[in-house]
């Protein structure tokens, strides 16, 4: 047969920033495989990407970085902050990725014919791996006789509740006296609060936008050859075997992160993409090096999230009054309006910086976090994070609690899913009548609960557990190394 070097699998991400990082993390271990691997992506992402592809080329994998032409009017991205759109509304980023097809059949078309430099010289295309966010990418790929494999970046507990959710509608689901909403059979039934319910509006009907999106989405990835996840099976295995009895065979292939990740105690993991500048990793770990074992609490909302700034401020005050050291990762609030501001440290409260980082209880990041080197470290003893499934599945493989203070869509239900499933985390106390927001009080509580008292002690042993499975999936003989090398001699079979 063919050698690997034969084989090529093209890679497309969807337009956001938070499914880069497994992809590009995926596209790295096909290559040490020896396939080779085109990743597409549109001008929002050449720049952080390039220079990762060359260091990845450097070191012998054959990864190649293409451009599809796309305009910012075609896109039609407007605001992209999620925060500001109403329920009712798709949001822009979901839109603009539906808006993707035409440009990419385009490219495809184009690419395949030879006319893009490079392309001649590239292995005849074995597959593509499109993002589940890209529904019509089956269809694409059918009509150029190239099978399309659904990479799923999301939890399946997650995926599961949404998907029901969604064919039951919110407001049809059944409520309990205490006004939970009743989720039936993901394989058993779940009771999401008022609060973990917002991704999902009480009164979607079938017409709404996000409704229709995803049954758009599911319906094209029905039609894929494969599925994938970055999850791994004795994480979340009643899921993933629910999800495979609705969708079909799904290979848990996750966490898919850097290699030293796995390694004990390892002092630098960077991650296979960075979206920022990254200039504080220096201070940060020997800052980390001062502290006592499991003693700091980590402070983040992800990539693309900020909180309010009225949010900032009780956060700001609530984690002063607890004592707990901290390293935050302050980005600038999402309602910053006209004000004038110069930096995001201008939306901390008044003298918070002399009695905090100037006295050593804390500091404060404004750029790109070292988050997996952050996380790595015996310093770090708790992650107060908005639970994107990245943050989900790195704080499980590092071993730290959570505090989970979702913000946005599926947020809420890996909120549920590490608080009341695996157990890992404390919910943080938004206040519904207040505009979710947690009060300092509330903020002073929970991370005093996390960080000292027996509660915390607890959920750091949980969450130990889960960091030796994760490592137990990945290892030799691991659920999800079985599950990659046979997908791998799958697409090499093809
Ligand atoms: N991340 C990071 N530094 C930052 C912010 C984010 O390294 O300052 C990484 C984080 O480790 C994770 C990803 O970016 O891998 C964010 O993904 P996640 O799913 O947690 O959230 P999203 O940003 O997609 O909402």
């Amino acid at each position: 047969g063919r050698t690997a070097h034969s084989h090529h699998v093209m890679m497309l991400p969807s337009l956001g920033h938070g499914h880069l990082i497994p992809f590009m993390q995926l596209a790295k271990k096909l290559a040490a495989k020896g396939l080779t691997v085109t990743f597409v992506v549109t001008f929002h992402h050449m720049s952080s990407l390039q220079k990762k592809v060359d260091a990845a080329r450097e070191s012998g994998l054959d990864i190649r970085l293409v451009e599809m032409e796309v305009t910012r009017d075609e896109l039609d991205l407007g605001k992209v902050n999620s925060n500001s759109v109403q329920w009712h509304q798709l949001p822009p980023l979901l839109a603009g990725n539906e808006r993707l097809q035409e440009p990419f059949h385009r490219f495809l078309q184009r690419y395949l014919g030879g006319e893009l430099s490079g392309s001649l010289a590239a292995p005849r295309l074995s597959c593509l791996i499109a993002d589940f966010l890209l529904g019509w990418a089956s269809a694409v790929a059918k009509k150029f006789d190239i099978p399309r494999v659904c990479f799923d970046t999301s939890g399946m507990f997650g995926e599961s509740v949404q998907q029901i959710v969604w064919d039951v509608l919110p407001r049809n689901l059944p409520r309990t006296d205490s006004g939970r909403y009743v989720v039936p059979g993901v394989p058993k039934e779940v009771r999401l609060t008022r609060l973990q319910m917002l991704p999902e509006h009480p009164e979607a009907t079938t017409d709404n936008g996000t409704h229709q999106f995803w049954l758009r989405q599911r319906r094209g990835n029905k039609q894929s050859w494969r599925i994938i996840a970055n999850t791994f099976y004795e994480l979340e295995a009643e899921f993933v075997e629910h999800f495979q009895r609705v969708n079909g065979t799904l290979r848990t292939i996750g966490p898919l992160l850097p290699p030293e990740a796995f390694e004990d105690r390892p002092r630098r993991i960077a991650p296979a993409v960075e979206m920022g500048l990254n200039t504080e990793e220096d201070k940060c770990l020997d800052w980390l090096d001062a502290q006592a074992e499991a003693s700091v609490l980590y402070i983040s909302f992800g990539s693309e999230n900020s909180i309010a700034s009225a949010q900032i401020e009780e956060l700001a005050i609530g984690l002063e009054a607890s004592g707990a050291k901290f390293v935050w990762v302050l980005r600038t609030p999402s309602d910053t309006g006209s004000k004038a501001f110069s930096s995001a440290l201008d939306f901390l409260p008044e003298g918070f910086h002399s009695r905090t980082v100037e006295k050593k209880q804390g500091i404060i990041i404004l750029g790109w976090a070292p988050q997996l080197s952050i996380l790595a470290h015996p310093a770090t003893g708790g992650f107060m994070s908005h639970c994107g499934w990245n943050a989900v599945l790195e704080t499980t493989t590092m071993g730290v609690p959570m505090i989970a203070w979702p913000l946005y869509a599926e947020q809420h239900f890996n909120s549920k899913f590490v608080v009341d499933e695996i157990q890992i985390a404390l919910e943080a106390p938004q206040r519904i009548d207040q505009n979710f927001l947690v009060t300092r009080d509330g903020v002073e509580r929970i991370v005093k609960v996390l960080m000292v008292e027996e509660k915390g002690r607890e959920l750091r042993e949980r969450v130990r557990e889960l960091k030796a499975l994760a490592r137990a999936a990945v290892a030799e003989g691991g659920s999800s190394t079985k599950n990659l090398d046979l997908f791998v001699s799958e697409i090499m079979s093809l």
